[in-house]
């Protein structure tokens, strides 16, 4: 080791820079060997210099790892760059987005408690809620997204959590998130929110008052389709309950998958922005289309939150549904169309997908319960990817042709 690294070249200075320098360098711990980009530790256990290290260790006394359900270098580096993304004391990262959720709810309800969700989340996450965590005595109640008089008006004294996606699937409604806290916290409540569609490059939860956030890696982060992995971040008090659960029950991040989303949270930013950027133009120009009844962007001033959207992110996403001229037939014709934009309800690669959520993401409602959510049979939802805009354009042209 050199004098200069001696001094502390190992990591980089990161006080007071901006969110991109922390996307590129935040929670990388150089090792003596110098790798520029992070290094990859594939291993279960660590050795220990003497029994006495060993026993040290194990008691916390010293830290150092352990054993990886519990700390992995590479697993921490995410962590600590997502914390830094998020502006959150500390993050855990997770198997997959499900179980980021699931340690959330695991670490801080317990049975009798009350929790409201939002009604239009993530399908498994409701199936969490309605199949299991009923099962252990947690009560679930559900509230429209916006409505910030129906989440007031839903409480109990046993309300424990908050839990919201913002902005919606796939209709891209949104809850003032500032707002929302305000309520939960005047009643001794916690506020969850998913990012997953934001990410932190578009929306900062936390900085807008809410305690925990946690994320599909799976999605954005990645940014590319090729892995599973989740993160929960917020206030160091609420996390050491998170960390606990973790650690016991093991749905733990890979080193592998770890190091994915650190390469992945390096470009995060500007693949956001692509992202926005080609949603935007598909959007203005989906909504002229006379084929097209209703588009849903909160780009679009057309959108009723298109203000709060503009407040509240730093973009308005890549999620783009709209309602054909027919019904279910119609929207069918419509995706078979397509020649370039894969038939998938996976979102957040550099891919476009296109999807009817009637039949797929949604196909397990009742016909009241989709018309309740506002999945109407002509509604196809396209997640704009990094394709030429041009090409994207031209492919939804062949579907707007066979309507
Ligand atoms: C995909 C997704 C999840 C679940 O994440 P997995 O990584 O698939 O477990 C949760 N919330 C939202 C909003 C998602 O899109």
């Amino acid at each position: 080791m050199t004098e200069e690294w001696q001094a502390g070249r190992l990591d980089s200075d990161l006080d007071g820079v901006g969110f991109d320098t922390l996307a590129v360098r935040a929670g990388q711990h150089r090792s003596p060997e110098g790798e520029h980009s992070e290094a990859i530790y594939p291993t279960s256990s660590y050795v220990f210099r003497t029994a006495a290290d060993a026993a040290a260790r194990f008691a916390g006394e010293v830290p150092g790892n352990v054993y990886s359900r519990y700390t992995n270098p590479t697993v921490r580096a995410f962590e600590e760059r997502i914390a830094a993304l998020e502006g959150a004391e500390q993050a855990v990262a997770t198997s997959s987005g499900m179980s980021a959720i699931l340690a959330m709810v695991m670490s801080l309800c317990s049975g009798g408690d009350h929790v409201l969700v939002s009604r239009s989340v993530f399908g498994s996450t409701i199936s969490l809620f309605e199949k299991y965590l009923k099962r252990f005595g947690v009560q679930v109640d559900y509230v429209p997204l916006a409505d910030l008089q129906a989440w007031s008006a839903a409480f109990k004294p046993n309300t424990k959590l908050l839990f919201v996606e913002s902005p919606s699937n796939p209709l891209a409604e949104l809850v003032d998130i500032a707002a929302l806290a305000d309520i939960a916290h005047s009643k001794g409540a916690l506020l969850a929110v998913d990012n997953c569609f934001c990410t932190p490059a578009l929306q900062q939860p936390l900085k807008l008052g809410a305690d925990i956030v946690m994320h599909s890696a799976t999605k954005y982060i990645d940014g590319q389709g090729r892995s599973m992995g989740g993160v929960v971040a917020g206030k160091a008090e609420l996390m050491k309950e998170v960390v606990g659960f973790l650690r016991t029950a093991g749905p733990t991040l890979s080193p592998f998958n770890a190091w994915i989303f650190l390469k992945g949270l390096e470009t995060l930013r500007v693949r956001m922005q692509a992202h926005c950027a080609s949603s935007q133009i598909l959007a203005e120009w989906l909504e002229q289309q006379p084929g097209i009844e209703h588009v849903y962007y909160s780009g679009l001033p057309s959108h009723p939150q298109h203000a709060l959207a503009k407040r509240q992110q730093s973009g308005f996403g890549a999620v783009v549904s709209f309602e054909v001229r027919g019904g279910k037939d119609a929207a069918w014709r419509f995706i078979d169309a397509t020649r370039v934009i894969s038939i998938t309800t996976n979102l957040g690669d550099t891919k476009t997908t296109i999807a009817h959520p009637a039949t797929t993401s949604h196909g397990r409602l009742s016909p009241a319960e989709r018309a309740s959510a506002g999945i109407r049979d002509n509604l196809i939802r396209v997640a704009v990817g990094l394709e030429d805009v041009v090409d994207l354009k031209a492919d939804l042209a062949r579907g707007l042709a066979a309507l």
